[in-house]
Order: C-alpha cells, then sequence, then structure tokens
C-alpha cells in the first residue's frame, strides 16, 4: 500500500517555497509522521536527485494526489537537524528571506549536504611526547613546525583526529620527532574525554573576576559585551568562564575570525582547559568537518573552537558561546546565505537559554549600542593585564615632507632607534602588492583590468598586475600600450615595496613581510615570526598583523598609509579604521617593554584622528553614533540591500526598476533608494547595481520583505541577472 502522507520538503534550489512528495517506498515498514520532520530525504526534482529535509508532514490525502512524485529513499533514521538548531536555522530563513533549503545546506558540512550518513564515533590512535620530549622540547627552534607540534603534545596525548584539525601537514613533523625519539605512538586508541591537568594561569585581577563572576552567575539566557583594551586579558576571562561551563558538564563554542584561529591559540585553549579541543575552520577537509560536526551533536566535543561556520555546529548539552573580536568583518558571509555569525550566535544562546560573551577592544558600533541601552550586560576591562602599559601614540605630520617608499625620514629615524635599543618594529601599511598602479609617465595611461572598474596591482618588483578584485593576472607590459613609451612607473607603495626599501635601509637586520601573499598557510604566520626570534628586526604587513599573535618583543609599531581610509564613502569606513588603528597599536607594548606607535598622516587634524588619539576608541564611538543617529544610519536604522549584476547594464538595470515598483506598490513604509551603481560598478566582466532599502523599524522592513520576495523571485526580469537580497549589508 501507498503511505499517502505529503511530505512537504525543503530543497537547496533558489525558490522560496517548499516542495510536496509522496514518502519513498519502504521495505522496514517506516511510516511517515511528524517524527521525520528534519530528517533527509532524496527527491528527484527535474531531471536531477536532490537531497532536502523534511520541513513538514501534512494529513494523508483521500485522492493520493496524482500529481505527486514519490519520494527516492530517506537518508536519516532520526532527525539530522532538530530542537535548538532547527529553530534557529528556521529564523535565519525568515530574517534573510532565503529558501529554507538553502539555509539548511548552508548549516551543514558538504558531505551531510549531499546525503552521507553522519559519521560514527571513531577511535584514531594517539600521539604523545616521550621523556626525552617532555624534557628536550625547549630546544627544539621556537616557530619550527617541531617546536610547535611539541608545544600541542605537552598537556598530553592528542588523537591523530585532533592533530588533523589543529595541524595539517604534521606527519611529516611527526615522523621526525619520532625519529629523535622525542615522541611516541599510543598503542590503544585515546579517550578523548580523558582530561589531562589543567595548567593554572595568572591570577586574576579584579575587573577580570567580576567579569566572570557576571557571566558565571547568570542562568538562562544573558548576552554581554566584553569590552576590554588589547592585551586586557579578554582570553583569561574566556578560559574561566569555559572552565566553569566544563565543570557542570556543558558544552562551550568560541568563535574565532580566520587569522585570529592560530595553533598557539588552540595549545593555550587545550593546555588550560585540559580537554581535546576540537576545532572547525575552512582548512579542514570535507570529512573532517562531518566527522567533528558529528562529536557534537553526540555531545562528545566539550570544547569547540571556529571560524564563522562553526556558529551552526550542534550542541545538544550547550553551556556557553563566545564570539571574539566580534567587530571583525569576517563573521559576515558575503555570498549565498548573508548570515552574521556573531548575530546568529545571539539568536542560538537565547534558543539554548545559555549567556553569550561577545568580547573585543573595539566594539562593532552595534554591539556597544546595545551595550549602552542595556540590552547586553556591558562587561568593561579598562586597563592591560599584568605589568604591561598602553603604547604612547604619536603623530608624524608628513605634509610637504621628502618620502622614500612612503615614509618620512622621521619615521625611518624612530625605525633604526628602536632598532638600535634592541626592539622590533613593526611596519603597518594595509596594501598588499609592490604598488597599487603601474602608469606611464609619458601619456598618463595606466593599467586597468578588463574586466573590473579597477587598477591592475603591481606585484613582483614590477613585473606582474593582478587585479585584486577578480584575481586577473598578467605580466606588465615592457612599453606603454597607448603611447608606446618606456616610461612605465609604479605609483605608491604596497607591502612589497616597503619590504624592499626596508631591506636596504636597514640591511644589519631581519625584514619579514607578512600579508595575504607570503601566509597562505594557517601555521605560515607563526613560521615567519619565528623567523624573527628575539633578536631586533622588522616585520611589514598588512591587517593581518594585527591579531593572533603575542610580539612581546615589539617596541614600535609604525603606522603609514591610512590616510586613504578617511575619506572613503561607505559609512562604516571610519568605524573600521579606528578598529584597525587601535587593533594594531594594540600589538606595541604587550609583555614588560613599553611600546610606541608613530602614525604618519597627511590630515593630522582630522577630527576621527584627533578624537581616536586624545580621546580612545570609547570617544570616537561616541561621536561616530551621534553622527550615525542624525543621518539615520545603522544601528539607528535598519538596512536591506538588493544587489544585481548582469553582463548587460539594462538587465540589472530593468530588475531593480521592476523590483523598485513592487517594492513601492506594497503600500509599507520603508524608503527604496536606486538603482545605484555598486561601489564597484564592473567586476569579473559583470555590471553591478543595487536598491537601498532603509527603516527606522526592523519590523517594517521585515514585513515589506514577506511580502515583496515571492514576487521579486517570479518576476521575469530576475532570470537576466545574477541577484541577491542581503540584509544588514556590510558594504553598501
Ligand atoms: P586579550 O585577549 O584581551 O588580548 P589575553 O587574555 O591574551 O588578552 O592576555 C594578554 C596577556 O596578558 C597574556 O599574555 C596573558 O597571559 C596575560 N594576562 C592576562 N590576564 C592576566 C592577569 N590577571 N595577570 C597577569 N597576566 C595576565
Ligand atoms: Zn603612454
Ligand atoms: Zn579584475
Amino acid at each position: 500500500m501507498i503511505d499517502s502522507t505529503v511530505l512537504r520538503v525543503a530543497l537547496p534550489v533558489p525558490l522560496p517555497r517548499l516542495f510536496d512528495y509522496l514518502p519513498p517506498a519502504d521495505s522496514t515498514g517506516r511510516r511517515a509522521g511528524v517524527q521525520d520532520v528534519g530528517c533527509r530525504i532524496r527527491v528527484p526534482f527535474g531531471n536531477r536527485e536532490l537531497v532536502g529535509w523534511v520541513a513538514e508532514v501534512g494529513a494523508p490525502t483521500a485522492d493520493g494526489r496524482p500529481d505527486l512524485k514519490q519520494a527516492l529513499a530517506w537518508l536519516d533514521e532520526a532527525p539530522l537537524l532538530a530542537g535548538e538548531l532547527r529553530e534557529s536555522l528556521l529564523w535565519l530563513a525568515r530574517y534573510t528571506h532565503a529558501p529554507l533549503g538553502e539555509v539548511f545546506a548552508t548549516a551543514l558540512p558538504s558531505p551531510l549536504r549531499q546525503g552521507e550518513p553522519l559519521p560514527q564515533a571513531q577511535q584514531s590512535s594517539a600521539w604523545q611526547l616521550s621523556e626525552a620530549g617532555a624534557t628536550g622540547i625547549d630546544r627544539l627552534r621556537p616557530g619550527s613546525r617541531p617546536r610547535h607540534l611539541a608545544e600541542l603534545l605537552r598537556a598530553g596525548a592528542l588523537s591523530e583526529d585532533s592533530l588533523q584539525s589543529q595541524l595539517p601537514g604534521w606527519r611529516a613533523t611527526m615522523r621526525s620527532l619520532e625519529q629523535r625519539g622525542l615522541v611516541t605512538r599510543q598503542a590503544r586508541p585515546l579517550d578523548e574525554l580523558a582530561r589531562a591537568a589543567p595548567q593554572s594561569g595568572p591570577e586574576l585581577n579584579p575587573e577580570q573576576q567580576a567579569a566572570v563572576a557576571a557571566i558565571s552567575a547568570s542562568r538562562g539566557f544573558a548576552s554581554f559585551l566584553l569590552d576590554g583594551v588589547t592585551g586586557s586579558g579578554k582570553t583569561e576571562v574566556y578560559l574561566h568562564a569555559i572552565a566553569a561551563c566544563l565543570e557542570r558538564g556543558e558544552q562551550a563554542l568560541v568563535l574565532v575570525p580566520e587569522i585570529g584561529l592560530t595553533p598557539q591559540t588552540l595549545a593555550r585553549f587545550r593546555n588550560r582547559l585540559g580537554v581535546p579541543v576540537h576545532v572547525l575552520h575552512s582548512g579542514l577537509n570535507d570529512n573532517e568537518r562531518a566527522r567533528t560536526w558529528a562529536a557534537c551533536a553526540r555531545g562528545e566535543a566539550s570544547v569547540v573552537v571556529g571560524t564563522r561556520s562553526a556558529v551552526f555546529t550542534p550542541l545538544p548539552k550547550a553551556g556557553l558561546l563566545v564570539v571574539d573580536e566580534e567587530h571583525d568583518g569576517s563573521y559576515k558571509q558575503q555570498d549565498g546565505i548573508r548570515y552574521h555569525a556573531r548575530d546568529f550566535a545571539l539568536v542560538r544562546a537565547k534558543g539554548l537559554d545559555i549567556p553569550v560573551v561577545l568580547g573585543t577592544a573595539t566594539p562593532s558600533l552595534e554591539s556597544l549600542h546595545n551595550a549602552r541601552s542595556g540590552r547586553y550586560g556591558h562587561l568593561r576591562l579598562r586597563q592591560r593585564a599584568g605589568n604591561a602599559r598602553p603604547p604612547r601614540v604619536r603623530v608624524l605630520d608628513v605634509r610637504k615632507r621628502p618620502l622614500e617608499a612612503g615614509l618620512s625620514p622621521e619615521l625611518r629615524q624612530g625605525i633604526a632607534q628602536a632598532l638600535e635599543a634592541g626592539g622590533q618594529v613593526l611596519v603597518f601599511k594595509n596594501r598588499r602588492g609592490y604598488a597599487p598602479i603601474l602608469l606611464c609617465h609619458d601619456c598618463g595611461w595606466s593599467a586597468h583590468c578588463h574586466r573590473c572598474d579597477s587598477p591592475m596591482t603591481v606585484h613582483g618588483g614590477g613585473h606582474r598586475l593582478q587585479c585584486h578584485h577578480c584575481g586577473a593576472r598578467q605580466s606588465a607590459p615592457l612599453a606603454c600600450p597607448d603611447c608606446g613609451g618606456l616610461a612605465l612607473q609604479p605609483q605608491g607603495v604596497g607591502t612589497e615595496r616597503l619590504e624592499e626599501h626596508l631591506v636596504e635601509a636597514f640591511s644589519q637586520v631581519p625584514v619579514i613581510r607578512i600579508d595575504r601573499g607570503t601566509t597562505q598557510r594557517r601555521d605560515g604566520l607563526a613560521k615567519q615570526l619565528g623567523k624573527l626570534g628575539e633578536a631586533p628586526g622588522i616585520l611589514v604587513g598588512t591587517q593581518i598583523l594585527a591579531k593572533g599573535h603575542d610580539l612581546p618583543h615589539l617596541t614600535l609599531v609604525a603606522v603609514v598609509g591610512i590616510d586613504e581610509g578617511l575619506f572613503s564613502a561607505d559609512f562604516r569606513a571610519s568605524e573600521r579604521m579606528a578598529q584597525q588603528l587601535i587593533q594594531v597599536a594594540g600589538r606595541a607594548g604587550r609583555a614588560d617593554k613599553p611600546g610606541e606607535v608613530w602614525l604618519q598622516t597627511h590630515h593630522p587634524t582630522h577630527p576621527l584622528l584627533t578624537t581616536l588619539i586624545q580621546g580612545g576608541y570609547h570617544a570616537f564611538a561616541d561621536s561616530e553614533l551621534e553622527q550615525r543617529s542624525a543621518a539615520g544610519f545603522p544601528p539607528f536604522a535598519h538596512l536591506a540591500l538588493i544587489r544585481a549584476e548582469s553582463q548587460h547594464v539594462e538587465d540589472a538595470h530593468s530588475f531593480l526598476q521592476a523590483s523598485k515598483r513592487i517594492l513601492q506598490g506594497a503600500g509599507v513604509a520603508v524608503e527604496v533608494q536606486g538603482p545605484l551603481p555598486a561601489p564597484m560598478p564592473r567586476r569579473a566582466g559583470y555590471h553591478r547595481q543595487q536598491l537601498l532599502l532603509s527603516s527606522g523599524e526592523r519590523r517594517g522592513l521585515h514585513q515589506l520583505l514577506d511580502i515583496a520576495m515571492p514576487a521579486l523571485f517570479a518576476l521575469p526580469e530576475a532570470r537576466r541577472v545574477r541577484w541577491s537580497l542581503d540584509v544588514d549589508p556590510m558594504d553598501l
């Protein structure tokens, strides 16, 4: 007999609806019912097969609905997405106005998305330090891979699974340690839940104690902004709150920005907590992700540290969520389902009925506003922990000064002095490559990307060109394509050119460049920093340097070329710049050595700079919040952006025009601006335009989108464009 129950299935297709199917023929006698909601199912769709999720189960139909196709097979015995995680994802689909099936697909590691079974618990063998290894660890070169690996093993044995997630490519290193007799393989599998003895940390100061007490005292949902200056010991606060959570047998999830997830961070967590730390990041392969996801779903993983998408981890025994560096832009997913992991962490904490801690030295204006209006508990750490002192900031006015590779004579002298005194120097420049532009001095031609509205960046000491927007590469022309002249000159300064100059000017010390070009691997940065050791030397780099590593010998941070950020059209540009500046300045004077920050600028009296330097981040934030309030920008207004791109500019334009008519005809008071060209009107060969929706009321905005989105999906113009909706967009 055919089971005539109707299954309403969410499918990963860009259509805002569910799809009805009859249950699959099932020899085990399984009868479809509400218990199947959240189970995966394989269904026919057009001429394809798709994996979907049962979202609802309808009543059996009298006539068997002859129009309905039968699903092919059940993929789960019990729901994969259930309880709080399912509810939170339903919320996310409503909030982003995205198809439920696409939201579910985003939340799952790819093997599970593709219908593979949930991986079973698996015991892999484990490695530990031998006696010789435990005593000989300090003889391994600091920063080297063997040293890293040994540090990871210091607190106890690690399973091969954990090793793989914490240090990809560990096997070769382990083999060399094994040959030297420094490690041994354990014959029996490691019980992953076995506790090692946690190492004790520094004694907390009163502000840290108060923060830990507030977090640990909360029963049920509570949100906190842990607002602590750089080096104030926020991580210590997390560690104590997590330890309390482990004591109660509960799970903790810590989100970190991509560049903050370093082997050192993991080793610190593991050593201090005495339990295995499970890791989720983009460097893992699909099966590793799926295994970790499964371990979390079974409640076996007690501490999970991960980047953006780790916010979708199932946490049946949840006790605490932490979002470190909550202001960081990498938490916002920029394509597909455009979620913000910090905001979604708040939704999950509410659903799980547990506390969530947002930590940072430079709160996003949204979070700061929430803390000030009393929605979040505001925990402040005003002082650096231990003996570290805040750095002194000095502004260098470089107007009319001769610059060499963008550096003024004063700054070069400052660098020389810091090196002579035995310190290390960080030169911060947020521009990768050799130079931002290749210019013909004879006719004014400059190299532009053929597919984007953007100049090509010069790389390779002037020999190569690369587009930082679409990735296009080519060799630099030998002569000007327009006038045939030979006067092609790289204009402006990127990190490569700075490096070239510093190597020449300070040949007696090592100069190490750190940017996305030099640190492909997660542990690449540590390796590079290891080269520097404790001796005087120079680091040159982009914002990658602003976070994640203790640089105790750094005494001078030189900031060059921040002026571009002072005059951007994006209303978030000043916030971003202030955060970057404070974060990079915070690298100086981390330990006992006092630090200085020298800021080189052509705009020494710019109000943003003066407020920031004289009053600090909070003074800046106050004045910025006032301006946002006056101008009607977030957090005082709620925005959504509809983007469209197409090869012919008319297609994007007419889709947005039609969309605007629908939005304005819906009878909801929301301001609609556009169609306007996107900040980069052409990228990778596509013309890009956008509509900006803005409302003082979040509810009004969503009401409008609820009404309008199905109509937008149905527009005939939609077929000729790639379009998307971004609620709470970060880049306008
Ligand atoms: P943050 O996360 O705020 O940047 P960390 O927790 O990493 O700060 O602490 C910065 C440094 O200060 C670390 O080396 C840490 O061990 C040390 N530290 C933190 N709290 C204390 C404390 N109460 N006493 C002494 N040192 C501390
Ligand atoms: Zn020319
Ligand atoms: Zn390009």
